[in-house]
């Protein structure tokens, strides 16, 4: 890539900085459709204001309906690759401490606030990528799209509308992750156990546990409500769980206890401590009355046992080399005493069928008398490591950053998950920790300068007239 674009970018810095605050001022969380505003009135400015940025920069944009927008380098030239990004956040949530979250300030080389890496800040690299290659009046042949989508957070509905009016490109990048580069995300298999039965009254008996929030969320938190235990001899077995655990077991209420643990992602569940489960075996090790309950309560364990995230206990861990192991997590749990039911999240490598993987474990659950549903595996997404089109994003990776480029696989899922021909690139370095929904999200400025590089020379090695 041509030195003067280097040169342009360094001398745009604050422009960058400026355009990046100003987006990320606007809190566009999804919210109630309004008239031909179908996420809301701050996800429809937001989309808007970065509308305006690229069409001021020269670029030619489009406005479809409000759900997604576009900036075209050159519209004259045969569309080749786009890029992928999005203008909406998720809530600030609490816990701020650095600044109000769309209040964005620069700190230690940082700027602070919702949104600053995931993905207004990245989009906006990608932005003066463009910006920083038209000015320097470099010669391209092939045409460059800038996809600005504003519902990427909560089901990405946005791309799909776009989708249906225009075809994909022949390549797709997104800078919606981190850096090197992810090829593959694991396939997606969710079942849901459960079982009714007789209820029994004899005491002491569980009347409710109840926990987690979210299918693919590890759980922080159970509470279990029991009739007719004595609490104090139950302190032995709370503070057994606490230790074997790593949790929190605390009598909350009389006849309640309290687990806390530690929430993580579904598709990284070795990072959690999962409550419900320890609930699960601290209700198995309670000398409550036999019922039938009871017995399916102290199955659980064996199914799902605890620390253990790679579907052993369901007969379907699996490994393979380019995608790695299977994770497999229990995130929704209810029980009272006529019937109990439970969710599991599991990431599959690319290996996984519905025979090796579905069948296995439907068999399994159901052989330790529960019933099973599942509404189907989600399939792996796949791009060729070794095609030219991702050699070709880890070589300007390498150049501009001197790091080693290599493919990733990860078990969430990203904006490209439906493209045929889609990666998730950048524009997070490695290592860093950016909180991306969390409190205090931040961008490392230098982060944001190398990203801005990193794509210039992406776009000109792709679509250049060399
Ligand atoms: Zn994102």
């Amino acid at each position: 890539m041509d030195q003067k674009v280097t040169e342009w970018i360094d001398a745009h810095k604050q422009d960058l900085l400026e355009d990046i605050k100003a987006l990320c001022a606007i809190p566009s969380v999804k919210a109630a459709p309004l008239e031909g505003k179908p996420y809301g009135e701050e996800s429809y400015k937001a989309l808007n204001l970065a509308i305006d940025m690229a069409a001021k920069y020269g670029f030619t944009t489009k406005n479809y309906d409000n759900y997604v927008g576009t900036a075209d380098y050159d519209s004259a030239l045969p569309r080749t690759l786009d890029i992928l990004a999005h203008t909406d956040v998720v809530p600030a949530g609490e816990g701020w401490t650095v600044t109000e979250p769309f209040n964005i300030i620069e700190k230690d080389g940082r700027l602070y606030g919702r949104g600053t890496s995931d993905d207004k800040g990245p989009m906006l690299c990608a932005l003066y990528a463009m910006r920083a290659l038209k000015e320097s009046n470099v010669p391209m042949k092939k045409g460059i799209r800038l996809i600005m989508g504003s519902d990427e957070e909560t089901g990405s509905s946005d791309i799909e509308h776009y989708y249906a009016i225009e075809p994909e490109a022949e390549m797709t990048f997104s800078p919606d992750a981190e850096f090197p580069l992810i090829n593959i995300e694991k396939g997606q298999f969710r079942g849901i156990i459960s079982k009714k039965y007789e209820e029994s009254t004899a005491l002491p008996r569980i009347l409710s546990l109840d926990a987690g929030v979210a299918f693919n969320a590890v759980p922080q938190k159970a509470v279990i409500k029991f009739e007719g235990l004595d609490m104090d001899a139950a302190k032995g077995a709370m503070e057994e769980i606490a230790k074997a655990c790593e949790v929190e077991v605390n009598v909350t209420a009389d006849q309640e206890i309290t687990i806390i643990g530690e929430s993580a992602h579904a598709s990284t569940p070795e990072n959690g401590k999962n409550a419900g489960l320890a609930a699960m075996m601290l209700a198995s090790k309670l000398d409550l009355a036999d019922s039938e309950c009871l017995e399916f309560v102290k199955k659980i364990p064996e199914l799902f046992p605890y620390g253990v995230t790679d579907g052993s206990g369901i007969g379907i861990k699996m490994c393979d080399e380019e995608s790695h192991d299977l994770t497999c997590t229990l995130d929704l749990y209810h029980v009272d005493p006529t019937g109990m039911e439970f969710t599991f999240d599991s990431r599959v490598p690319v290996m996984g069928t519905k025979e090796n993987c579905q069948d296995v474990a439907e068999k399994n659950i159901t052989a330790a008398g529960f019933d099973f549903t599942t509404p189907g595996m989600v399939p792996p997404h796949r791009v060729a490591g070794d095609s030219d089109f991702v050699q070709t994003l880890l070589g300007s990776y390498e150049k501009v950053t001197g790091l080693k480029g290599e493919c990733l696989a990860i078990g969430g899922g990203t904006y490209v998950h439906e493209l045929k021909n889609g990666v998730a690139f950048g524009a997070i370095l490695p290592d860093i920790d950016t909180r991306m929904h969390g409190a205090d999200e931040f961008m490392d400025i230098d982060n944001i300068m190398i990203a801005t590089k990193v794509f210039a020379d992406a776009i000109w090695e792709l679509c250049g007239d060399k």
